[in-house]
């Protein structure tokens, strides 16, 4: 061996994670020409493969280097390293074609403009200068536009485009951020923009097809007009958020009523001027997701219109060049909402958003490159100092969610989700790939979506099942379609209850581990199908990923009318009362109260006849329910809500944060706890009774709605107390608690006053909560759960 191999040797650095397609070679290559190494970087089937000549403390600084100056949508998850025992000279650092076996089966999400893209489109002496389809590997679409694994230039929309000189010399340097950047584009050779007037009735003043398609576009908008713009994912309808009359002609136009509005704002200076931003919630806003980020509202001047009855207002910034260079257009803000009509899916095509929203949007403005998935917006905020995910979509899917420890062994599994909010996961290789949010599956189009997209990510990830699961609701489209798709697979199938799903969902992101002890889950829901055929919704279990225990639940109540109970809360509000205390005793006392008059004009004797009788009132504990009631009470959304879980978000709204801290315990609302076996009840009675004398009393609806808040975070905690008292749950061999977990799930908990008071009372209390952080708490995430749950018991019934 030559002398050299004394101070020099050559090592192989592998790394994994997400290192495909997101610029890491090049960002190797210029590492390692930076340092002056010698050697050659390529891609097989772990991830990235470096070989190098090392010698002294070179090894040290470059791993250094590699992991704190990883491009922006890389994310290292290993770095092994081996030493070659023959030693092997390189004269040059190369890259080299990539190895047989590469990995066809890393989708990154799509990622907003990154910043040396927005300096390219805002310098006049640049190439792509005011180009609104600009991207690199840093930045630019991803799962929004690949028809097929692996991710290719050919299996995207951006094949018809043909590369121009320049950017395939771009796309073929490795010094480039554009090398191999699959949808590289400019001006000459990439997609273009056209603007289209819908409106039949009106002509607009300005011409349309002279100019610059933004820059007209955004004349049509200043001009008062509505617009349909394809984004990213999807169409979204803009306007001006100043106008409130045009907001609520949008929403008279896009028929719905009352779900708030997201706004853009050009930048971050922008954004704070209409709420509050924390340094988490701006970290957030400006991250590659660009999600739309909850905050509290500020500003006093924004348009009722655009988040009626509620608190919070949800911003985002651009997250394309497009985005981009219209916003710096204005100096305001502007709506961005989906493009769709109420409960339908966002629309992705030129031809349905020129069919479909032409008595919505006045004016298009289009583009020639087709967007193969849907992708909504993301929605997240800031809870209890972490981030919050309300509704994961464009820039988190499809990145893999680790699984906890314990569950290496894992088969390959289908998790097919629940049916509002819909999402189904795939359990490969040691990861969860959970779907995008794909909406509610009673509409027709959002169910042929999510057929859709199972059979797309089962080609992208080369996924062949080995066991499905389903919700136990037997009328769920997705219950039914997992049961049907197991049959022709001949796989087996396993069937998880709906709040079991919540709970090992919030466990499995925190990373609690497969043999880990059990722990308690708060399940606070709208509805779900409980073990007993009844529908559960207010749920303590106890129990771990494999088996639980219902050892409390709220006391049930019927459910006046199905489905009809979930619509108009009134009728809970009634059933709740005419339960715990009945109604006429109540209105005799309180007679004077106005509820009682809107009350009165309802078909009250036949409820109770359906009551007694048990005539389409199936009984439920759903927390949703008690927070549907308690706004009826309040006159807020009684007689109907226009989208799930308006009632109480608009209760929240109503919370006083100074009250909230002001109110003495001793003074809250109590509850009554009856042990029933096994099994604890929560009975509201008592609430009912002081809620209605502070009603009588005058009291505001911001004290009445504060003090609930308040009031029901201690009933929790009380009952989360007396049952681990009771079934002598978490204790340690010396009898003290045990610092016993309690994962914190179900729609309820994406009410943030909730949240955040109930896990800082558990806190001080000496109990450990769990909270959903990357995964929604509503039913958003329970497909992760599903597919945890199914992976435990098939390990369990392997070990036994
Ligand atoms: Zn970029
Ligand atoms: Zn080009």
């Amino acid at each position: 061996m030559p002398h050299e191999t004394n101070s020099q040797k050559t090592s192989i650095i592998t790394i994994t994670g997400i290192v495909q397609g997101v610029g890491f070679r090049p960002f190797v290559w210029q590492l390692a020409n930076d340092m002056g190494l010698k050697g050659e970087v390529l891609n097989n089937g772990q991830g990235v493969q470096i070989i190098l000549n090392l010698k002294g403390d070179e090894q040290g600084k470059f791993l250094n280097r590699l992991e704190t100056e990883t491009p922006p949508l890389a994310k290292i998850t290993k770095i092994e390293i081996t030493e070659v025992p023959q030693f092997q000279k390189f004269q040059s650092f190369k890259i080299r074609p990539s190895e047989q076996g590469e990995m066809k089966t890393q989708i990154s999400p799509d990622a907003a403009t990154c910043k040396a893209c927005i300096k390219e489109i805002t310098s006049p002496k640049e190439h792509r200068y005011n180009y609104p389809f600009t991207n690199c590997t840093h930045c630019g679409p991803r799962l929004s536009i690949i028809y097929e694994a692996p991710y290719d230039r050919a299996t995207t929309s951006m094949a018809p485009f043909k590369m121009c000189d320049k950017c395939q010399k771009e796309y073929e340097d490795p010094s480039d951020r554009r090398f191999h950047a699959q949808p590289i584009a400019c001006s000459t050779c990439g997609p273009e923009l056209e603007l289209k007037w819908l409106c039949q009735t009106t002509q607009p003043s300005i011409l349309i097809n002279q100019g610059e398609p933004i820059k007209v576009a955004a004349d049509l908008i200043k001009a008062g007009f509505i617009g349909a713009i394809k984004g990213l994912g999807g169409f979204h309808l803009s306007c001006l958020a100043s106008e409130g009359k045009l907001v609520e002609e949008l929403r008279r136009r896009k028929k719905r009523s009352n779900k708030a509005f997201a706004l853009m704002c050009r930048d971050c200076a922008q954004a704070k001027n209409y709420g509050f931003f924390s340094t988490e919630a701006l970290t957030l806003l400006e991250s590659p997701a660009a999600p739309i980020v909850l905050v509290e509202k500020t500003c006093q001047k924004l348009p009722k219109a655009i988040a009626p009855g509620l608190h919070e207002v949800g911003i985002m910034l651009p997250n394309t060049p497009l985005h981009h260079l219209l916003l710096a257009e204005f100096d305001e803000p502007l709506i961005m909402t989906s493009g769709n009509l109420s409960n339908m899916p966002q629309l992705i095509t030129n031809e349905e958003a020129q069919t479909e929203l032409a008595n919505v949007a006045d004016f298009a403005l289009l583009n020639n490159r087709l967007i193969t998935n849907r992708v909504d917006d993301s929605v997240v905020r800031i809870s209890h100092g972490k981030s919050s995910m309300l509704r994961r979509a464009r820039g988190y899917a499809p990145a893999p969610i680790p699984l906890p420890k314990g569950f290496e062994k894992a088969p390959d599994i289908i998790a097919c989700g629940a049916e509002l909010k819909s999402t189904f996961c795939m359990v490969k290789n040691q990861e969860a790939i959970l779907s995008q949010h794909l909406g509610d599956l009673e509409h027709v189009p959002t169910f042929e979506a999510y057929q859709n997209t199972i059979a797309l990510y089962t080609d992208l990830f080369e996924f062949q099942p080995e066991l499905r699961v389903i919700d136990e609701h037997p009328e769920y489209l997705s219950s039914k379609l997992g049961m049907e798709q197991s049959v022709k697979d001949q796989i087996p199938l396993v069937k998880v209850q709906h709040h079991h799903a919540h709970m090992a969902s919030a466990l499995g992101e925190s990373g609690h581990g497969f043999n880990e002890e059990n722990c308690l889950g708060l399940i606070l829901d709208g509805i779900g199908f409980g073990e007993d055929q009844t529908i559960w919704g207010g749920e303590l279990l106890y129990g771990n990923y494999a088996e639980f225990k219902r050892i409390g639940a709220f006391e049930e109540v019927a459910l006046l009318g199905g489905s009809a109970a979930v619509k108009e809360p009134w009728r809970n509000l009634f059933a709740h009362c005419e339960g715990a205390i009945g109604w006429e005793a109540l209105q005799n006392k309180f007679s004077d109260l106005p509820v009682f008059k809107y009350m009165s004009e309802k078909p009250l004797p036949t409820l109770r006849t359906m009551m007694k009788k048990g005539i389409n009132s199936p009984l439920s504990s759903s927390c949703g329910r008690l927070f549907d009631a308690v706004a009826a009470s309040l006159e807020i959304s009684i007689d109907q809500v226009t989208y799930e879980g308006e009632a109480a978000m608009q209760l929240e709204a109503l919370v006083s944060k100074d009250l909230y801290l002001e109110l003495p315990e001793d003074e809250l609302y109590k509850a009554e706890y009856k042990c029933e076996g096994q099994l604890i009840k929560v009975n509201f009675a008592p609430l009912w009774k002081e809620l209605f004398k502070d009603l009588s009393k005058k009291k505001s609806k911001n004290f009445i709605a504060t003090k609930f808040h308040k009031s029901l975070t201690y009933i929790l905690l009380d009952w989360i107390k007396l049952s681990v008292h009771t079934l002598n749950l978490g204790k340690k061999p010396s009898g003290s608690d045990s610092n016993l977990k309690i994962a914190l799930s179900g729609g309820c908990f994406q009410n943030n006053t909730l949240l955040e008071n109930l896990a800082l009372l558990l806190e001080k209390n000496g109990f450990k909560p769990i909270i959903q952080t990357e995964l929604p708490a509503n039913d958003g995430g329970i497909s992760y759960g599903q597919a945890l749950i199914a992976a435990a018991k098939h390990l369990t019934a392997k070990q036994t």
